[in-house]
């Protein structure tokens, strides 16, 4: 079993990015902008802002948060993206969700202009990645892909098992592993709470990908020796431990580990590509490399 260094792969392609950085900001340019737009005080929200802001520190760019409470309006809102789809500075943007209920996030994201949508989750560039178009890759999946090729996993032909079927990550990543490309060119089952004998259908994954939200849910007997596994869940669970928590995600690693050819922990696997691939598209969105100006 070889276990997946999500850390070490996190750093290496941070490194590559500065080093681009610093060579605009030595030829006299501006180094890119990222903002977010926080609303609320969700702990899980704050604790992926202050490490996006750190990210942004640690590569050169310039980051922004904008700030708000909880009972800010739909309307007030929509003129905040209005306002960053607008300013020149602002390579891209991301709205961290969950917002409130009383906001719609669907409209909040629609407002997004494609071309700043840096988290991919505007329907352009949704539209875009089901067709096979260049498009900013929503960062978890896009963060899973770049593990497959850094590790040179084969995933052609491969019969890859998603748990999951969120807009964030078990869809995208159904169709990126789908697309024909490398890597992709997978046979992709998609499984979701309605599907029915889970267990037999992940038996046959040559890849797993679980992002379903439940700790320790994919266990030994539901996994294939010798298969790949990506697992996407972070839970903080409580214990008695100095911390008060510990961390794991949707597979339990301890049984399922030695039955796998490859395995990404938690913390320390997919969770820091995340953060990663959100750079990338935000060098994406500097460089015009989606949508080239007019
Ligand atoms: P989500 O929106 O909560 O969706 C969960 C999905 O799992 C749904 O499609 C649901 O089915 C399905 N599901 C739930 N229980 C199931 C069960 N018992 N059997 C089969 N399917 C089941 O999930 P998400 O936002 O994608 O997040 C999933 C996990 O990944 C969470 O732990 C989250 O914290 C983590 N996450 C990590 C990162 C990272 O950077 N590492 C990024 C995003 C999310 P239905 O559609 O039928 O309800």
């Amino acid at each position: 079993m070889e276990l997946i260094d999500g850390k070490s792969i996190a750093e290496g392609i941070k490194k590559e990015i500065a080093a681009k950085v610093a060579a605009i900001i030595d030829a006299g340019g501006e180094p890119p902008h990222l903002a977010a737009v926080l609303v609320g005080d969700d702990a899980a929200s704050q604790t992926y802002i202050a490490s996006k802001e750190r990210a942004c520190k640690a590569v050169g760019f310039t980051s922004s948060v904008y700030r708000y409470e909880p009972d800010i309006t739909e309307k007030k809102l929509l003129e905040v993206v209005d306002f960053l789809n607008n300013d020149p500075d602002v390579n891209g943007f991301i709205v961290q969700l969950p917002l409130p209920k009383h906001i719609d996030a669907d409209k909040i994201l629609q407002r997004i202009k494609p071309e700043k949508d840096v988290d991919g989750f505007h329907p352009v560039n949704v539209g875009r990645l089901a067709l096979g178009l260049p498009s900013y890759l929503p960062a978890t999946p896009a963060g899973i892909m770049l593990l497959f090729e850094k590790y040179g996993i084969e995933t052609e032909g491969k019969h890859c098992v998603v748990l999951g079927r969120s807009n964030i990550v078990g869809t995208p990543i159904s169709l990126l592993m789908s697309r024909k490309a490398k890597p992709g060119n997978s046979t992709v089952t998609l499984c979701h709470s309605k599907t029915v004998n889970l267990p037999e259908i992940t038996r046959q994954a040559d890849i797993l990908i679980a992002a379903i939200g439940q700790p320790g849910f994919v266990k030994a007997d539901m996994v294939k020796t010798g298969a790949v596994v990506i697992d996407v869940g972070i839970h903080r669970i409580s214990d008695d431990s100095e911390k008060g928590y510990y961390i794991c995600g949707d597979v339990d690693f301890e049984q399922v580990a030695p039955k796998c050819s490859f395995i990404t922990p938690v913390p320390g696997g997919v969770g820091l590509m995340t953060i990663v691939s959100l750079l990338l598209n935000t060098f994406k969105a500097y460089n015009a490399e989606i949508y080239p100006k007019q």
